[in-house]
Formats: structure tokens, C-alpha cells, sequence
């Protein structure tokens, strides 16, 4: 553990505190039970430390951010991902913040490559992708394969997906802490 990592967590805490209990916009979870969920679908896959730590804090951007829970219906993409990469890169390596980064690329991507895929998305989750770009062109679909944490980033993804279940038992966030811990620069 290094020098940041008190402070790291407390934020996290805090961040956790503050904006956790608002909903997962057009999802029946709160930030916080989507967190947890993800965080627990990657533990139980056996995924590294960085992993858990990204897939629990993917949708740190979601508590970062002021534009409302809601924006993506008045037309604005939050670029979530982004901010919250952004703010992560302060304290984790790229292990934890690019697939984090590229969670909303692998969207995009797996709408590209499996119509399955684009078919099951929630109603939520299809207005974003409009917002987000679309799927991914031929291009674009070849750029991301080239990534080093593109295997990561559609791992998460597939946790994200899944991590919308009302009322599912999950571990706390303290049992998570020590994946983020361990995770640091
Ligand atoms: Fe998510």
C-alpha cells in the first residue's frame, strides 16, 4: 500500500456516500448496487485485483459529475467514462483505468460485431449508445482490437451488463476495499 491509498479510499467512501443511493438512470439498481454487482460478477470470475477495481468503480464518473441524473434525456452524453477514468488515473495504473475507459467503446464495439448483443440492450442503455456514437465502424473496430486492455474492457462490459438485478445480495463495499488497496501506483 502506498502513501495515497488512505486517501483514495476515503474518497472512494465518500464518493460512494454522497451520490450511491441515486438511481442507475432507467436501471431498477441504485450507483451503488450496480457497483457492487459488477465488483462481485468479476471477484466471482476470478478477475485480478485491478479488475474488481475497475469493475467496481466503472461508473465512478456517474458520482463525479453535476449534470443530473438524467441528462442523457435532454440529449447530453455525460462522457462518464472518460471523467472517471480521469479521475482514477490520479491513483491507479492503466490496469484499472483504461478498461474503465473502454467500457463505453465496448459497447459500441459489441454492437459492431453481435447483433444479439445490440438486441438485448435495455432501453436506457440503447438511447446512451445514440449519445455515445453509435456502433463502431470497421475502423474504429480495428483500432479497438488493437488495445492492450481490450479483453478487459469487454469482460467489464459483460459484468456491467449483467449488474442491473433489483434486490441482489452482494458483498459490502468494505469487502472490496482491499482489491482497490491493492490496486494503486
Ligand atoms: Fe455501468
Amino acid at each position: 500500500m502506498n502513501t495515497t491509498d488512505p486517501d483514495v479510499i476515503e474518497q472512494i467512501c465518500r464518493h460512494f456516500d454522497q451520490r450511491g443511493t441515486a438511481m442507475y438512470v432507467g436501471e431498477p439498481v441504485t450507483q451503488t448496487e450496480h457497483a457492487l454487482q459488477c465488483a462481485a460478477a468479476a471477484e466471482k470470475s476470478g478477475a485480478s485485483a485491478a479488475l474488481v477495481t475497475a469493475s467496481l468503480l466503472h461508473d465512478v464518473g456517474h458520482l463525479l459529475h453535476a449534470l443530473g441524473e438524467d441528462c442523457a434525456d435532454n440529449g447530453i452524453d455525460d462522457q462518464h467514462e472518460r471523467l472517471g477514468a480521469a479521475w482514477l488515473e490520479q491513483f491507479f495504473p492503466p490496469a484499472v483505468c483504461d478498461p474503465v475507459k473502454l467500457h463505453v467503446p465496448a459497447k459500441r464495439y459489441r454492437c459492431a460485431v453481435d447483433t444479439h448483443y445490440h438486441a438485448q440492450l435495455s432501453p436506457a442503455s440503447v438511447q446512451s449508445l445514440r449519445l455515445q456514437g453509435g456502433p463502431m465502424n470497421a475502423e474504429e473496430i480495428e483500432a479497438f482490437r488493437q488495445h492492450e486492455w481490450f479483453e478487459a474492457a469487454l469482460q467489464l462490459r459483460s459484468w456491467d451488463e449483467a449488474a442491473k438485478i433489483p434486490g441482489l445480495k452482494t458483498p459490502s463495499l468494505q469487502h472490496f476495499l482491499p482489491y482497490v488497496a491493492r490496486s494503486t501506483r
